[in-house]
């Protein structure tokens, strides 16, 4: 549980830019790392709407184009996926909550410091990231393990799905799992897939 309820010391960035510029960024506070490349490649995807994931060395990194903006984050490879995307679907919603970005955007005269305070708002997120009600912790087998291991599951995916239950790739230690969920977040089979990519 622990990298659920203190993600904050696994995040190494947290990023909202349009094509242009950088609209805010988080950084743990000691961070002197700089992230621009990873950006601008991230930014080199036009596809909006869908999560990928990229893990680059020690770091894994999320991302999604949304409503002409790009949420990207970067996070310890302890931290499975679904954490960081619910992670970045909330940023979107406060994001969006706090600023009415397209207005502010189409005046023109952007000033660097303008969404500043957002940092507050990512800080609040962060603390009480495991209080938000976003995710489903599910333990499921693994054969090849032979272990019983914590699946993170966003609730969005299993509210929003179209049938059920709902399949969930689970790839760790080199191999993955294939595993099926319910509508009350109940895993109902857990397969070994073959994988290529
Ligand atoms: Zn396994």
């Amino acid at each position: 549980m622990s990298v659920y309820k203190n993600i904050a010391e696994f995040l190494e960035f947290i990023n909202i830019s349009n094509e242009k510029f950088t609209l805010f960024e988080w950084k743990p506070a000691s961070s002197m790392r700089r992230f621009d490349l990873d950006l601008n490649i991230v930014k080199e995807n036009p596809i909006s709407d869908i999560f990928f994931h990229k893990d680059k060395g020690n770091m894994k990194i999320v991302y999604i184009r949304k409503h002409n903006l790009i949420y990207t984050v970067g996070a310890n490879l302890k931290v499975q996926y679904q954490l960081l995307e619910a992670l970045l679907e909330y940023v979107d919603l406060k994001f969006n909550e706090v600023y009415d970005v397209e207005v502010i955007l189409s005046y023109g005269n952007f000033s660097p410091g303008l969404f500043n305070g957002f940092k507050q708002n990512t800080e609040d997120i962060i603390k009480n990231f495991a209080d938000l009600n976003l995710i489903k912790r599910i333990l499921v087998e693994c054969r090849v393990c032979n272990a019983v291991l914590p699946l993170f599951v966003k609730k969005s995916v299993i509210e929003k799905a179209d049938s059920y239950p709902v399949p969930i790739v689970f790839s760790h230690r080199g191999h993955s799992i294939l595993c099926f969920i319910d509508q009350n977040f109940v895993h109902r089979g857990v397969e070994l897939v073959n994988i290529t990519g």
